[in-house]
């Protein structure tokens, strides 16, 4: 099968972005976040770009952990929200990957788990007010000491607690969790995570013992109206396709689906191979920017599942054959999230099947 839309992975980007975040965040260390295949880059691909310098790998589950482990990766791996079920503790042992446990359930599983050979790091997860996964903050010394008592794990314990807005540099929401976070574990010993991509760059105090960032390792960006490339990172990623057809359609016709946009006059309507099928967004909005050579030129009408159809007057040197990129590091994703009513995380996770993926 011959694929049209090709997913660039930039390695050196990749490498250039988490030299950056442990500038920025050092003495604290790095939790490479890899979870959900390297935010859509290729899990394997990302952690062997960056295995010489990431501290650990935080990934959601223990799936991924073991992916990392078949790879050969002998870091840290931290499973975000794992155990899921009683039989991951025992593989989690086996695997010497980082437990965080958040909930009841889990210390029920741990404390009738089998000795397995190795002890188990954990991490002892508090909600300080994002109210997803953790113990309640006032039960944060009870749990602690629960866990210092079990047979079978390490007599370090982190504590970890996660941002809701942290992109929000103005707001009090992240300054409430982290004095929600640092009241709970004020008399507790152990290594302290808080803060994600967003919180490296707006909450300096937040830094602790680990930051935990993804979205800046791929160069992307959750603030709004911001960029990775404003804070100095680099995309990782460039999506492209080719152009497959160029037709010259009437003033006054519709284009595509439910000919949701009407040509204003005489013009040529370029055809590019991709579509939601791909993981472009279906949702993205006539105007939404596409480059070609080095002109950017809009979409127009609906995306479709193969196919989207663009409004080439502004590229009258346009022909069947051209490289269509759809967002990299001349077209900010993040561009692209917002007229799609969603993040550029979004965007990158959402590849599918179909796209081809290609490193430089
Ligand atoms: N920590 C936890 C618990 C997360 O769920 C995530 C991602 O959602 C991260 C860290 C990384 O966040 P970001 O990609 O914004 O750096």
């Amino acid at each position: 099968m011959s694929r049209t839309t090709v997913a660039t992975i930039h390695l050196g980007a990749l490498r250039h972005n988490l030299a950056r975040i442990k500038a920025m965040a050092a003495p604290a260390k790095v939790m490479a976040v890899v979870k959900a295949d390297a935010y859509g880059h290729g899990l394997e691909r990302v952690a062997r770009a960056l295995a010489q310098e990431a501290d650990a790998f935080a990934v959601a589950a223990l799936g991924d952990g073991l992916r990392l482990r078949a790879a050969g990766h002998r870091q840290r791996i931290v499973v975000l929200s794992g155990p899921d079920q009683p039989g991951d503790i025992a593989e989690m042992q086996r695997l010497g990957l980082d437990a965080a446990i958040h909930h009841e359930e889990q210390l029920r599983w741990l404390a009738e788990a089998t000795p397995a050979r190795g002890l188990l790091r954990v991490w002892l997860k508090v909600d300080s007010g994002m109210h997803r996964l953790g113990f309640a903050p006032e039960r944060t010394a009870d749990i602690h000491a629960r866990l210092a008592t079990m047979p079978g794990i390490d007599r370090e314990i982190g504590l970890l607690t996660h941002f809701a807005e942290s992109e929000v540099f103005d707001g009090t929401e992240t300054l409430a969790q982290m004095a929600c976070f640092n009241d709970a574990t004020r008399q507790l010993q152990g290594p302290r995570s808080l803060s994600n991509s967003a919180a490296v760059l707006g909450w300096p105090d937040a830094r602790a013992d680990w930051v935990r960032s993804g979205g800046l390792l791929y160069g992307l960006s959750v603030v709004a109206d911001k960029t990775g490339a404003d804070f100095g990172f680099r995309p990782a990623m460039t999506l492209s396709t080719r152009l497959i057809a160029i037709n010259h359609i009437k003033r006054g016709e519709r284009i595509g689906y439910n000919g949701t946009w009407t040509c204003p006059q005489d013009m040529p309507i370029g055809v590019a191979a991709v579509g939601y099928g791909d993981g472009y967004p279906r949702s993205a909005v006539a105007g939404t920017p596409v480059l070609i050579g080095d002109r950017q030129v809009p979409l127009v009408g609906r995306v479709s599942m193969d196919l989207i159809t663009l409004d080439l007057r502004e590229a009258p040197l346009a022909k069947v054959g051209d490289r269509v990129v759809l967002w990299g590091p001349q077209l900010p994703v993040e561009e692209i999230a917002a007229q799609a009513g969603t993040i550029s995380y979004d965007l990158t996770c959402g590849m599918t099947r179909r796209v081809l993926f290609v490193e430089d």
